[in-house]
């Protein structure tokens, strides 16, 4: 399929997990590419493993949690390609499972700056453009979490939840528009980051068990789980869909 010929997308958060994972379906139906993260040489790798595909792509450094450094991304596509048809707002932080009363003032900021105002710096970037071409996707990555909280991810849940709010409203404010703004609640994916919360065997294996109790369908999600929903998001086979979220959660949030 190629369902993204001729379209530009950008991708945050594209250097690992879920990002990565969309980005390479993206190139593979035909998207040129934009793979953005934090992480310079994770964002590089990704644009390696697309062009190895014989796929475009190309890699650009930002923090999303910086205006600034949003605005120069996305005005840099728009006079390199001329147009923006999907933006992922896909980076994110987790948070170890802490105690509300041992919760750092930094991680407090880090959490609302990247996986709230990210969302919107990003949104805000792109919308001039969007509303230019009259057509555009915005995609936002929350978590079940910002739906049905688990102790020990106080803010993390909020700030999340503060993402699935924004999306709704944007997706009213841009719907007369052509810009159709929705959003994916991804469970937990077995990344390297849940085993950095759980650093013995012992932990992992005795954690993992318990997360996967509270996962109906008993499978953590891996990163395709959540790309190939991006896929469907951002085309015209969901036309009808905006404001709404798809819990890519095995279960857990019902
Ligand atoms: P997931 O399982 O959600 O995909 P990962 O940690 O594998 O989680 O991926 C998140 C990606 O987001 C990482 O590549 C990380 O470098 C990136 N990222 C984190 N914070 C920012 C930020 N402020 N700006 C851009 N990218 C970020």
């Amino acid at each position: 399929m190629t369902r993204f010929e001729g379209k530009t997308v950008i991708i945050t958060g594209a250097g690992s997990g879920m990002g990565r994972a969309s980005a390479i379906l993206f190139a593979r139906e035909g998207a040129n590419v934009i793979v953005v993260d934090l992480k310079e040489h994770a964002a590089r790798e990704t644009v390696e493993i697309i062009r190895a595909e014989n796929g475009q792509a190309i890699d650009k450094v930002c923090d999303v949690s910086k205006r600034e450094q949003v605005f120069n991304l996305v005005n840099g596509v728009i006079d390199e390609f001329g147009r923006v048809d999907v933006l992922f707002n896909n980076a994110g932080v987790a948070m170890p499972f802490t105690k509300t009363e041992e919760v750092s003032e930094d991680l407090v900021n880090l959490l609302v700056d990247v996986n709230l105002k990210g969302v919107f710096w990003g949104s805000q970037a792109v919308i001039p453009q969007m509303k230019k071409q009259g057509s555009g996707v915005i995609i936002n990555t929350a978590s079940i979490t910002g739906v049905r909280p688990r102790i020990g991810q106080n803010m993390y849940s909020a700030a999340k939840a503060g993402s699935i709010i924004l999306t709704k409203s944007l997706a009213l404010e841009l719907a007369e528009h052509g810009i159709r703004v929705v959003g994916i609640n991804p469970v937990a994916a077995d990344t390297g980051l849940l085993r950095d919360f759980m650093p013995t065997d012992t932990e992992y294996e005795v954690g993992k068990q318990k997360f996967l109790e509270t996962i109906p369908l008993g499978r953590l999600a891996v990163a395709e789980d959540i790309a190939k929903t991006a896929l469907f998001l951002a085309s015209d086979d969901a036309s009808m869909i905006t404001g709404s979220f798809i819990d890519v959660d095995g279960g857990r949030g019902v």
